[in-house]
């Protein structure tokens, strides 16, 4: 029976609370209504019966439901080299082990099992859409649109050749192919990825402003990671950001990746040309790489996003882990316990990240008209009781195996726990297989 009152939808979520991130700071006893991939109604729950008839009613009574975080980079594929070689500093992590591993092994069975196994983890971790730059950007946009996750695909540029290309003009064309081949995809974006700055020249470099431009897509690069690399850079004459500055490439288009090294005039010039940072604080204090000072940037007003790096640094794509280490180290760095609070942690993670990739209005928040990327978190476990402050709870206390639903475009992607897209058993070989490869005495 459907009443005069009531308009069809297909999937209502009866949730104990819901942080919208944009709007009330936190609702409770409310539902979330989604019709298609979208979000159409927020209402408390009492009212639901008034205004929809949906096609399936999830009641989740001691949940949290939030946007699903955007992890703001990525190298997913390396997912496979987790844990191959640790505890090193990141020139001898590079030079030593992971370039001569991917100039081995990495192809595009590679990137497509790599990335898959990577999805996997992401989608039980409530990330729903994530930012890559890697080799054989194709197959990661395979890949993940195969797992129903968002993708933003900043194809890679280097000076040196790889297994994807052999010269600048090559990784570019790689690019363009790229963004002619998915265009049209609901999941996926492009951009461009040049490495870093010590990596790529100034020509391609150049060209890349001008395409970004013309193709209206963004630009991500690791910037000022180490001291070291500003140091050589300054030897030469000039520190990175300088260098960018005079390039063209400041501006909201550029996700500057890491920023460790930061003086107080670029924490103006960021602010001033509107150009994105994102955080990897777990990659950071695992290489050993300095400290991004988020809350010196923040309070300037530049926008920061939060990334995982790939799993070889970090070594997981747990962007719940992600956004506590962020918090609990901007408290460090800044000597101020007040420094990135649970809200804008939460914030940083999810509409952060939509910002910086310039998705804001189409997700990061759970509003009525943006996209169904959702993540329910289950706060009913021991180690999150008793609930004070729900989102307290869930920078400070839950772990990743509380995340209990995701949806991606309104399409669950993780129902009570279970992958829906992928087969882990399947995953599990795979993984096997390329460790049993990679481990091997080259
Ligand atoms: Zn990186």
């Amino acid at each position: 029976l459907i009443l005069m009152s009531q308009a069809p939808a297909d999937i209502a979520i009866n949730a104990r609370w819901i942080a919208p991130v944009e709007g009330p700071r936190l609702l409770e006893h409310h539902s979330l209504v989604i019709r298609g991939e979208q979000i159409v109604d927020l209402l408390p729950t009492t009212k639901l019966a008034d205004r929809w008839q949906a096609k399936q009613t999830l009641r989740l009574p001691q949940h949290l439901l939030i946007p699903g975080f955007v992890n703001a980079h990525a190298h997913a594929a390396m997912v496979l080299m987790r844990g191959l070689a640790d505890d090193l500093p990141l020139m001898d992590w590079l030079e030593k082990h992971i370039w001569p591993a991917e100039s081995r092994h990495v192809s595009e069975a590679f990137v497509q099992d790599g990335v898959s196994l990577a999805c996997a983890g992401m989608i039980t971790s409530g990330t729903t859409c994530f930012a890559d730059m890697y080799f054989f950007p194709h197959q990661t946009a395979k890949a993940a649109s195969q797992a129903g996750v968002r993708a933003c695909l900043f194809s890679p540029l280097l000076d040196f050749p790889s297994a994807m290309a052999q010269n600048s003009d090559d990784y570019i064309a790689h690019a363009l192919r790229l963004s002619d081949d998915w265009q049209h995809d609901p999941l996926i974006q492009v951009g461009f990825g040049p490495h870093a700055p010590y990596t790529v020249s100034d020509d391609p470099l150049k060209r890349i402003v001008t395409l970004a431009a013309e193709l209206d897509c963004g630009i991500m690069m690791h910037v000022h990671e180490t001291a070291d690399e500003v140091r050589k850079a300054e030897q030469q004459g000039e520190r990175p950001l300088a260098r960018l500055k005079r390039l063209g490439l400041l501006g909201p288009r550029l996700l500057a990746v890491h920023m460790t090294q930061v003086s107080d005039d670029e924490v103006r010039l960021l602010a001033d040309t509107g150009t994105r940072v994102v955080h990897c604080p777990e990659s950071n204090l695992k290489l050993a790489s300095g400290f991004c000072p988020v809350e010196r940037l923040r309070r300037a007003g530049v926008s920061v996003a939060l990334g995982t790096d790939g799993a070889a640094s970090n070594n997981d794509l747990d962007m719940l882990g992600e956004m506590r280490t962020a918090s609990l180290l901007a408290k460090g760095v800044a000597g101020d316990a007040c420094a990135l609070p649970a809200d804008a942690a939460l914030t940083m993670a999810t509409l952060g990240g939509a910002k910086a990739l310039g998705m804001e209005e189409f997700i990061g928040s759970l509003k009525v008209g943006k996209l169904a990327d959702i993540t329910a978190v289950d706060l009913g476990a021991i180690n999150t009781q008793p609930i004070y402050d729900p989102i307290s709870q869930l920078v400070y206390a839950a772990g990743r195996h509380q995340v209990s639903h995701v949806w991606v475009n309104g399409r669950p992607l993780l129902s009570g726990g279970r992958l829906t897209t992928l087969n882990p058993d399947d995953l599990l070989q795979r993984s096997q297989r390329w460790a049993t490869l990679l481990g091997a005495p080259s």
